[in-house]
């Protein structure tokens, strides 16, 4: 996912920050750990199955465990794409980030065995290649940029968890069951349009058959 400029606040795109859309009825959800505020609208991630929602605490950054899928801290829906409109924010507390941005996506092939003949990895053959930090790390704009433009990448939809122990794979909190990656989040470009991850990545998990997803960061 890489960043795409400006989106208005309200569209049904890719894009992070601006006001969530959900369905008929649905009200702000509030931080279960200990500030008890609402929390901040993260990212709206239309999908394949429908549309992702993300929600993280930042009424008191490092109060709340907003790291912890199952703090309470954070929240992840999973709604259905049609009869989604605007969700009335609440008056108090850090709900809204200050820029709402785009997302783009740019698809990355990735093929396991042609990195693991990569020299590098021959010392450090503990960590297998992982497809998205060599997607992150070879982003340019054009191939003969030689640095990346890594702040510009948002994230990725799909792909598989990196570098997450398997120990922190959260479990579905409705029915107990395993959940399916479906995207990480990354801080993003500048202080305006930036998600607080407290420097990591964020990754988001979601249970299809209970409409409802899990977030942590690493
Ligand atoms: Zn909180
Ligand atoms: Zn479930």
């Amino acid at each position: 996912m890489i960043y795409d400029g400006t989106a208005p606040a309200d569209s049904d795109v890719l894009r992070t920050g601006g006001v969530p859309l959900a369905p008929a009825g649905f009200t702000w959800p509030m931080c279960g750990s200990s500030c008890g505020g609402p929390l901040q609208f993260f990212a709206h991630l239309p999908v394949e199955y429908g549309a992702l929602s993300v929600f993280v605490c930042q009424n008191d950054p490092g109060a709340c465990d907003s790291w912890d899928a199952t703090s309470g801290a954070n929240r992840v829906y999973l709604f259905p794409r049609e009869g989604l409109q605007p969700v009335a924010v609440p008056e108090k507390g850090v709900t809204l980030l200050p820029a709402t941005s785009a997302i783009r996506i740019h698809a990355v092939p990735f093929d396991p065995e042609e990195h693991e003949e990569h020299e590098e990895r021959e010392e450090h053959d503990d960590l297998a290649p992982d497809a998205y930090d060599l997607a992150r790390s070879g982003w340019k704009w054009e191939p003969e940029e030689g640095f990346g433009k890594q702040r510009e990448v948002l994230g990725s939809l799909g792909g598989s968890p990196s570098y997450l122990e398997d120990d922190r794979l959260p479990t579905c909190a409705s029915c107990a069951g395993t959940t399916e990656f479906a995207a990480h989040l990354e801080e993003g470009i500048s202080r305006q349009t930036a998600m607080n991850l407290g420097g990591q990545l964020g990754y988001v998990f979601v249970c299809r058959a209970c409409c409802r997803g899990a977030f942590l960061t690493d």
